[in-house]
């Protein structure tokens, strides 16, 4: 969505997106956070430590962009995991009306149908990083920084997909920023899920297209040498502003 020409590249391989630190720490304190909600029995924090710890040594041999210093990134990913288990997964009795219930499925792939128009199927697909007990999609996040609140309630695609695709209405985006955690919680609604119907087969005459380029948009972090892979590649904005405009 905040690309189409960056989606065209990506999703028909002419370009790939590099490994980064930025990737490596979200990735291992989903890695801890999946053991933890695969073992039927309460897991250490130590264990969970010790997991993302190896996590990181075994793959920082494969990060192209480091944007930290390895202990900082370690030191990042302890602190989020530690705010994560004492705040959610042990959580003190202050956040006892606001429990994150066991699991029912973590890290499970789905396929949904968003039906058939024409002569297409239009697929969703995707994976839920936590479904719990109560029906509760949970969603991990690794950033930098907090989010704004009303932003993602007025804007995030990622909920209404997940609740679309899974049938629910609430989803929960857990936001673990420098060792500190923030919760936004999203209903999505009917109304919310047929929008979102629509917002994906908008997309649909574009992908049938034989268009060579697609529409590029340039507003917004995405688009420069750290994050976009055509860039990177010295194509679009890359060909003529170079690896270093800013
Ligand atoms: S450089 Fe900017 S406009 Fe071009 S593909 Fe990347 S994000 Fe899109």
């Amino acid at each position: 969505m905040s690309c189409p020409e960056k989606a065209r590249q990506e999703r028909y391989k002419l370009v790939k997106q590099k490994e980064s630190s930025d990737l490596l720490r979200g990735n291992a304190v989903h890695a801890a956070l999946e053991f933890a909600g695969g073992s039927p029995s309460v897991v250490e924090l130590e264990d969970l430590h010790q997991l993302a710890e190896d996590y990181v040594h075994t793959y920082s041999s494969e990060v192209e962009v480091w944007r930290h210093e390895y202990d900082k990134l370690l030191d990042t990913v302890m602190a989020n995991i530690s705010v994560w288990y004492s705040e959610l997964y042990i959580p003190g009795a202050d956040r006892a009306e606001d429990p994150l219930l066991p699991a029912v499925s973590v890290e499970e792939p789905f396929e949904k149908s968003l039906g058939t128009r024409g002569n297409i199927n239009l697929i969703l697909t995707g994976t839920a990083d936590w479904v719990a007990e109560d029906g509760v999609i949970w969603d991990w996040k690794n950033p930098s920084r907090f989010y704004e609140p009303w932003e993602k309630k007025r804007w995030d695609i990622q909920s209404h997909a997940y609740c679309y695709a899974l049938d629910k209405t609430e989803f929960k985006l857990c936001v673990l920023a420098n060792g500190q955690l923030q919760i936004i919680e999203i209903e999505r609604t009917e109304q919310h899920k047929n929008a979102f119907l629509e917002l994906c087969w908008s997309m649909v005459p574009t992908i049938m297209s034989d268009a060579e380029t697609w529409p590029q948009n340039w507003e917004g972090y995405h688009c420069s040498p750290l994050w976009c892979p055509v860039w990177q590649a010295g194509k679009c904005r890359g060909e003529h502003l170079g690896e270093n405009p800013w």
